[in-house]
């Protein structure tokens, strides 16, 4: 299944952490104040994590100016990074814990892996682009999340090796859950994703694995890309 493997050997924490500098410092508090506080997004430790990722680290350097507002970005590949509500909606869903081993599908810029990075205990993402795996991978690296493992290759078949995890996270939309990847939650594990085709209004849902059944929740109509790869195949 793999392509390719990106594992985060070290860590380059402190000279990371110090990147965002106070102009960002403060366009991040005004976003977490603006578009995250005043609506849904109330666990303070997911606010912490959105207070502290510099996402503009993780974007082109054209685009940092806009990095705090409400909306998604491009990424190379055609690709694009979600607005900043919708990845803190995802992550406040997952409920996560400082032990739980999460696995994300779809890396794109790793901005998303790093904030799981903040709450979790450790992040393992797949990304079917091998550029955008090998990007995400150093800016990762760069930043000190030495707690997450990147690999290129196709999600729909998840990181058997490393399973179950306590959540799962697909941040590309399916038209059905693949398979495998409800077969690597553990049981009481929760599992976000938009499911729906190309055109269609997708659904983010929420399930949570229960007596080996997902029980599913509804939270929100969004508009992800599309994964490719196997989940395309009838
Ligand atoms: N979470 C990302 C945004 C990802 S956009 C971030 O924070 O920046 C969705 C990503 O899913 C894209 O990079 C796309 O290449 C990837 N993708 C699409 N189909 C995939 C598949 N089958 N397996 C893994 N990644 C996939």
């Amino acid at each position: 299944m793999s392509i390719c493997f990106f594992a985060m050997m070290h860590s380059n924490a402190e000279a990371g952490r110090n990147a965002g500098d106070d102009r960002y410092s403060a366009l991040r508090r005004q976003m977490v104040a603006q578009d995250l506080k005043s609506r849904d997004i109330k666990n303070p430790a997911v606010l912490a994590a959105m207070e502290k990722v510099p996402r503009h680290m993780f974007v082109q350097e054209n685009l940092w100016a806009e990095a705090y507002d409400d909306h998604p970005l491009p990424l190379t590949e055609n690709q694009t990074i979600s607005q900043p509500y919708i990845v803190a909606l995802m992550t406040q869903c997952l409920k996560l814990e400082k032990t739980d081993r999460v696995l994300e599908i779809g890396t794109g810029s790793g901005y998303q892996a790093a904030v799981i990075a903040e709450l979790a205990g450790r992040v393992y993402t797949i990304e079917l682009h091998k550029s955008l795996a090998g990007h995400a991978e150093k800016a990762l690296r760069e930043h000190g999340y030495a707690n997450v493992s990147v690999r290129c290759g196709d999600g729909f078949f998840g990181w058997p090796d490393e399973a179950p995890f306590d959540a799962i996270i697909l941040t590309c939309a399916p038209e059905q859950l693949p398979q495998p990847l409800i077969d690597q939650l553990r049981e009481g594990g929760r599992i976000i994703a938009p499911v729906g085709g190309e055109l269609q209004v997708q659904e983010l849902l929420l399930g949570t694995k229960t007596q080996g059944r997902l029980i599913i929740q509804n939270i929100a109509p969004v508009r992800f890309v599309p994964m490719r790869g196997q989940a395309e195949k009838k």
